[in-house]
């Protein structure tokens, strides 16, 4: 097609899903276009924490990823080495989740790190520069053809690119999916997250907790201060704790959590997020495949979106791996290896996250204490909590 560049790949959407999958691809010295509707991202800064009353700067965003290892080996494959990790994210080696309205908690080991979602992003843009490419910024697509072995896609700039096929990397509100008529099954839901990242009493010694409340789950991450913890509060009254004072959010922080790092003193920026569960029916069609949030989005509650994403990226980019020894295998046919394999899996964990979602949920009694003496069993049960272990991990 005289005119149109033509490309290996089109990515659409350069979140840390598509960021990953693309610098991926250009490791297996794929020509990639990679798209997004956003501005380009500014180089992250650093200061020091500062705060007044109750009011903290604290310097970290309020968006972050709790990444499994299987995510870190990802990406230190990617480039994005230990000492990067070290300097840029906080370890994690155990999680304590327990019920708001009850007595039951369980505590297991469970290791990973937290990492400030832009700080990622722009580590892995670099490693994208460096192999030449550079995204185009502010722009969205307006049409896709797909034709018998290739796609073409039109951009809101009203340039055309013709590629081999299009990975849909575009979020839970995916475009892509909704052009090529991909359905959803969706659960509908009734909550909003509030991030922020709030200073303690208490210093955090390298736990995730995770509370709860009646209004919802509310996680305490740690971050690289032990003073300092990312807050994911999730549920249906989100709107009215973003307008409390930062002294009254303080006390309500403190008081869900049971004062487990004692008085919460200081609150940065709040931002509120809508949650979706979604799930495609089917993650490829023709020569276009979904991964990430635009595949399968699910509540933040176990911290599990971002590595489900890089699962699909290392399946994917692993089955594509086998073009090269056997040029004749069609796309279309390792789109569906990709999705054979990374659906059931996905769509277990969804199952699961809706389940634990459901159960607390609830103000009947029965399940209140069904809920609080399984919590306690299970506190007791070694290799049930090595087996949750295994899961939080990644492994
Ligand atoms: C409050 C909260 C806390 C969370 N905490 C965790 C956690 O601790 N651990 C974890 O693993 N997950 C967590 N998640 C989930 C995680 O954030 C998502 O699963 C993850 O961001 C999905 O990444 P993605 O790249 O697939 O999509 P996104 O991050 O949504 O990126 C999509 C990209 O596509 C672009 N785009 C969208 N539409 C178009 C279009 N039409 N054209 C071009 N570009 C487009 C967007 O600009 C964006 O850059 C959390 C989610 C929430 C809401």
């Amino acid at each position: 097609m005289p005119g149109k560049a033509s490309f290996d790949a089109i990515v659409v959407g350069a979140g840390l899903v598509g960021l990953s999958l693309t610098l991926a691809l250009l490791q297996q010295g794929w020509q990639v276009l990679l798209v997004d509707k956003r501005s380009a991202p500014v180089k992250p800064d650093s200061k020091p924490v500062s705060v007044s009353g109750f009011q903290l700067d604290s310097g970290f965003s309020a968006r972050v990823s709790a990444l499994n290892s299987r995510s870190l080996t990802l990406l230190n494959e990617l480039g994005i080495d230990a000492t990067w990790l070290e300097q840029h994210s906080a370890l994690f080696q155990g999680m304590h989740v327990w019920d708001g309205d009850g007595t039951a908690s369980i505590e297991f080991d469970a290791s990973g790190r937290i990492v400030e979602n832009h700080r990622l992003e722009w580590a892995l843009l670099l490693q994208i520069s460096q192999l030449g490419l550079t995204p185009v910024w502010q722009s969205e697509l307006s049409d896709i053809e797909c034709l018998a072995d290739e796609v073409r896609i039109r951009l809101s700039t009203g340039e055309e690119f013709l590629g081999n096929c299009l990975m849909g990397v575009d979020g839970a509100y995916s475009d892509t999916r909704e052009r090529v008529g991909i359905r959803v099954i969706e659960w509908s839901y009734d909550q909003t997250s509030m991030t922020t990242t709030v200073q303690t009493a208490l210093p955090h010694t390298g736990i995730a907790r995770q509370c709860f409340t009646r209004d919802g789950p509310l996680a305490l991450l740690p971050l690289a201060d032990p003073q300092l913890c990312s807050l994911v509060w999730s549920g249906r009254n989100t709107f009215d704790r973003m307008a409390l004072s930062d002294e009254m959010l303080c006390q309500e922080i403190s008081r869900e959590s049971e004062f487990v790092l004692g008085q919460v003193t200081a609150v940065d920026s709040r931002f509120e997020f809508p949650l979706r569960q979604a799930h495609a029916v089917r993650y490829a069609k023709n020569n276009v495949v979904l991964l990430g949030d635009a595949a399968h989005s699910i509540h933040p509650l176990a911290g599990q979106g971002v590595n489900l994403g890089f699962a699909d990226v290392h399946s994917l980019v692993s089955a594509l791996a086998v073009l090269k020894l056997t040029p004749t295998r069609s796309m279309a046919k390792i789109f569906e290896k990709y999705q054979r394999q990374q659906r059931p899996r996905n769509l277990l964990m969804t199952a699961t996250m809706e389940s634990i979602k459901r159960l607390f949920d609830t103000d009947h009694s029965f399940v209140r204490w069904a809920r609080n003496t399984g919590m306690d069993w299970l506190d007791g049960q070694d290799l049930i909590k090595a087996q949750l272990e295994r899961v939080a991990s990644g492994l």
